[in-house]
Order: structure tokens, then C-alpha cells, then sequence
């Protein structure tokens, strides 16, 4: 697998990075993780093959994860070239609802030259494509219904934090992952949000406890970026670590 960083930002406008989206190479396939604001731009920029997406995985419906989906789903309908897809959304228990009203504003975003499937995944439901497994679990970011990924597949573990706080779920999910994408919203200087996001310290903390064998931070706001990020996770994990920017790539 290989883990394309199309957006390591969060909703904080960034000429640096976009908000939250990542393409996970499995084969041929590119599954799309999260499409926040920037991030079509972003894949255009990568030049991947639009062929190659297939299916679209939400964390949670906060704008800097689904924005996109907007321009996304309105190419689908009118751009030329773009049209005649068959694409599968993948999210958390709402996301009729979400898309729903998500028409009833725009009503051109509604599947018209374009075929769409949505499946509201249950917790610790275990999707079976064929040539990877992908495994969601339900995670603590405040109200809402949010979850985090695993992708098993050529015998390596991938896991993708989404927006989380501190929670077992999302150790479990990351469990001797081979790479652990992990959101790493709160440098030590800022308070920290129980049960919304992750301090550095609590990434490397969660990491340690899952036995994940390498960390990719990501979900940076501008003032993780003003301070050693790595440094302060590192206090806290011996793993190998990492950061992600937009537009980098790694072998999971
Ligand atoms: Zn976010
Ligand atoms: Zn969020």
C-alpha cells in the first residue's frame, strides 16, 4: 500500500495545507479518505487517474473532512470527462442525512450522470473488498458521529485517525499498524480538548499503547507548525515519525 497525503491541514485556510484528504494506493485502487477543502485541487495536482477511485471513506461530516464533495460530486454531474462513474460513499451512521440536505441546497450535486451507492457503516464493521480489508471504528470527537479507519491488505496494517480525542477504540484500530496516520491537533503550549482532539503528547501516548511501528502526523494547525511537533510527540513514542505535507507520499 502507499498512503498519498493530498491534504494534511484542518480548517484553518493554508496556502501550506489544504484541509484533511488522503489517496491509500491498495493495487490498482485508490481509496479516497476524507475530502476537505483544497484537496480536489490537490489530486488534480498529483495527476491520479480519476478511473482509479472507486470508493470514498468519511470520517465525520465536519467541512474541513467532506467540503469537497461539493465540486467533487457537481464535476461528476457537468464537467466533461467525469461523468458515467459509479462511486461508493463510505461513513459514519448519518450520512444519508448529511447528503440528503446536502441536495436539497444544491441540487446539482445530486447523483444525475453518475451513480451513487452510500453504505452508514456500523461500528466495528469490517468491509471485505476483496483485495483489502477495511475496518472502522466509532472514535470520541465531541457530538458527533465520528470514525477512524483500518486497511489490512498485503499482510500490512494502515490506520487513519480521522478527528479523534483520546479513546480505546482508536488503539484498537491502530493495534501493530504498520503506519499509524494520526491527527496531532494540539502543540504542548495549547490547552487540550478531551474527548475532541489529540495533544502531541496524547498521539504519542495512544501510538506507544497500540504498539504502532510508525506515525505520520497529520491535521496540523499553523501552530504545530511553529513549534518541534516531532520533538514533542517523540517524547512520548520511540517509533519511527513522521509529518505529513501535502503532497508527500509513503510506503505503508
Ligand atoms: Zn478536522
Ligand atoms: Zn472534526
Amino acid at each position: 500500500m502507499k498512503l498519498h497525503v493530498l491534504g494534511s491541514g484542518t480548517v484553518c485556510p493554508s496556502l501550506r495545507r489544504a484541509s484533511s484528504g488522503y489517496l491509500l494506493e491498495v493495487g490498482e485502487e485508490l481509496l479516497w479518505f476524507d475530502m476537505g477543502a483544497g484537496t480536489l485541487r490537490r489530486f488534480l495536482e498529483g495527476e491520479f487517474a480519476l478511473e482509479r477511485v472507486l470508493r470514498i471513506f468519511l470520517t465525520h461530516t465536519h467541512p474541513d473532512h467532506t467540503s469537497d464533495l461539493v465540486p467533487f460530486c457537481f464535476a461528476l454531474n457537468y464537467a466533461p470527462g467525469w461523468s458515467g462513474r459509479n462511486l461508493t460513499l463510505y461513513g459514519p451512521n448519518g450520512l444519508w442525512h448529511f447528503l440528503t440536505h446536502l441536495g436539497a441546497a444544491w441540487s446539482w450535486v445530486e447523483p444525475r450522470k453518475w451513480e451513487r451507492h452510500v453504505h452508514e457503516i456500523d461500528e466495528h464493521e469490517i468491509i471485505d473488498l476483496g483485495h483489502c480489508k477495511v475496518g472502522a471504528w466509532r472514535v470520541a470527537h465531541g457530538e458527533l458521529n465520528a470514525l477512524c479507519f483500518r486497511v489490512e491488505a498485503e499482510g500490512r496494517v494502515f490506520c487513519y485517525s480521522g478527528d479523534s480525542g483520546v479513546c480505546d477504540n482508536l488503539v484498537k484500530a491502530a493495534r501493530d499498524s504498520d503506519l499509524f496516520l494520526c491527527e496531532c491537533s494540539i502543540p504542548a503550549a495549547y490547552p487540550a480538548m478531551p474527548g475532541v482532539h489529540l495533544t502531541s503528547a496524547e498521539v504519542g501516548q495512544v501510538a506507544t499503547r497500540a504498539g504502532a511501528r510508525r506515525v505520520v502526523l497529520t491535521h496540523l494547525y499553523p501552530q504545530a507548525d511553529e513549534v518541534d511537533i516531532l520533538a514533542e510527540v517523540r517524547g512520548h513514542y520511540a517509533g519511527v515519525l513522521e509529518r505529513a505535507e501535502d503532497g508527500s507520499c509513503f510506503q505503508v
